[in-house]
């Protein structure tokens, strides 16, 4: 089986709690959300081009095409949304734990249902909530919960891009769900990129009134001008 990937790389993780650690990078294609701030918008539709060392490639992409590619001990699976090839995911990630690798999955948050099928295969899960104010979509609280829920035994941390126009239900939300499951879990409030916001340490202060963990971390490979 194949499956539709933009791109592999290896770079550092620019994002949450392993900022700066180095991983192999599986960039799936389609998304099933429009956020306003999106960095890969080519990345939203299904249909495109793999790419991989200056190359271009037809998609579908074949598993064994991919495996080869793969030389770091940690591999971030990411997208556009990978849970919306849950059936080609599976099969990359019980490949990949044959090869003893450490498996990170970069995921909106939004599909609980295909996140259960893939969800004891992968160590490392980086669940974003999708603040409304930011994406000019609508909330999906309840699905988030329940993929927080999902991956609460797994390494796993939420993280809210957020800009200047932040509410504070939208916060709110976001503590009382974490607070919920575990409040040891870690919440990364990520600025999107380039926008100031003044009350940044009032929100995570906010935060952590009710939760052990908040830290405030920017897309630290846009400043390093990497992947
Ligand atoms: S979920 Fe991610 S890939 Fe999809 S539109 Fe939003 S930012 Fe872009």
């Amino acid at each position: 089986m194949g499956g539709y990937i933009r791109e592999i790389f290896t770079s550092i993780q620019g994002e949450g709690i392993r900022v700066g650690q180095r991983m192999a990078f599986v960039r799936f294609l389609g998304c099933n959300l429009s956020c306003n701030y999106c960095d890969v918008p080519e990345c939203q539709k299904k249909d495109g081009p793999f790419l991989y060392n200056r190359k271009i490639y037809p998609n579908p992409v074949g598993l064994d095409f991919i495996l080869d590619k793969i030389t770091e001990p940690v591999v971030a699976i990411t997208g556009g949304e990978p849970l919306l090839q849950p059936l080609f995911l599976l099969d990359l990630c019980n490949e990949l734990k044959k090869m003893n690798r450490i498996i990170y999955l970069e995921t909106n948050g939004t599909l609980p249902g295909a996140f259960e099928m893939v969800a004891g295969k992968v160590d490392i899960v980086a669940l974003d909530f999708k603040i409304p104010s930011a994406t000019g979509r609508p909330g999906m609280w309840k699905k988030h919960e329940e993929i927080l829920k999902l991956a609460a035994k797994k390494e796993v941390f939420v993280k809210m891009v957020i800009n200047e126009n932040l509410i504070p239900r939208e916060l709110e939300y976001t503590v009382s769900i974490i607070e919920k499951v575990d409040k040891n879990i870690p919440l990364v409030i990520q600025p999107v990129f380039g926008r100031r916001i003044s009350n940044l340490l009032d929100i995570q202060k906010k935060a952590m009134e009710r939760l052990k963990d908040v830290r405030i971390i920017p897309q630290v490979h846009k400043y390093l001008k990497l992947e």
